[in-house]
């Protein structure tokens, strides 16, 4: 006997979809027979991960949309239910990392951070909640991050954001369980992106690596597939749970 994950007849919302860790966990969705609605600032990368959506006979629908704009949110999510047909599950995955020394750290660098990777948060799940709530069904996954339960220098802005991503997902859970609504995070460590060599900012992959118990970065599958199982019945007694995928970095 086998075990199979099968999200055919659900759509799939994924922000930051058009690269790194999102366009895996698009493609994770798809394979499992969800259609997927794909959601990131650039159009030519959401292109590109749709393509192999549809490769796999699943619809992909593209929205370039900036996620801490509340107007784009709300079309996001209605365009999700008036042209997919429906709305099941949603990815918060979008976010940047902007490292600084906290004394050098700009005030509109920490305004965007927190808008990218918290405020968005508040906005798509209070719009997709809606949809979720109505129809007492909905699996809402959060990307957190190690960084939201440990900290290093100069990026107290991604921390503090991280560490509200986690929170926010329990505070988010315990109020909506009664719709039979599933709000759970992930909490990846290094992970092969784009992203991370902004965070570590010239600093060598090899050293970073050295401090990996499981001796090399996550890749992106590795990711997505925990945000599979957390979109799948798979799942359904986890309740504001964080489930932290970091090889062992955060063993104390
Ligand atoms: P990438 O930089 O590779 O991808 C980020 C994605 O988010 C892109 O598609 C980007 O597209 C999108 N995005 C950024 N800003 C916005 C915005 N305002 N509106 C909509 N989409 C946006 O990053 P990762 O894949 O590495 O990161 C994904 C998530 O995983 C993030 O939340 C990150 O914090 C988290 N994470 C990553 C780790 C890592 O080591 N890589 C470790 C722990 C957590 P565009 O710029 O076109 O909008």
């Amino acid at each position: 006997m086998s075990i199979e994950i099968n999200l055919e007849g659900k759509v799939a919302v994924v922000t930051g979809a058009g690269r790194g860790i999102g366009k895996s966990v698009a493609v994770v969705m798809a394979q499992a027979g969800a259609d997927v609605v794909l959601a990131a600032r650039t159009a030519s990368q959401l292109d590109e991960t749709a393509k192999e959506v549809r490769s796999m006979g699943q619809r992909a629908l593209c929205l370039p949309t900036d996620v801490s704009q509340k107007s784009e949110v709300e079309k996001l999510m209605t365009a999700a239910v008036e042209e997919l047909g429906g709305l099941h599950i949603l990815v918060n995955n979008a976010g940047i990392v902007v490292p600084a020394p906290l004394f050098e750290m700009k005030e509109e660098d920490w305004d965007r951070v927190l808008a990218i990777n918290l405020k968005s948060m508040f906005l798509c799940t209070q719009a997709a909640g809606r949809y979720m709530a109505k129809q007492k069904y909905g699996k809402i996954v959060n990307m957190a991050s190690t960084g939201g339960i440990v900290a290093r220098p100069n990026n107290a802005s991604y921390h503090a954001s991280k560490a509200a991503v986690i929170h926010f997902t329990k505070a988010t859970a315990i109020e909506w369980i009664r719709y039979n609504i599933n709000v759970n995070s992930i909490g990846p460590g290094t992970t092969d992106t784009e992203l991370l060599d902004e965070f570590l900012q010239n600093s060598p992959r090899e050293k970073t690596i050295k401090g990996i118990p499981i001796r090399r970065l996550a890749d992106c599958m590795e990711v997505a597939n925990i945000a599979l199982f957390l979109a799948s019945d798979l799942s359904s007694y986890l309740v504001g749970e964080n489930i932290i995928v970091d090889g062992g970095l955060t063993i104390p």
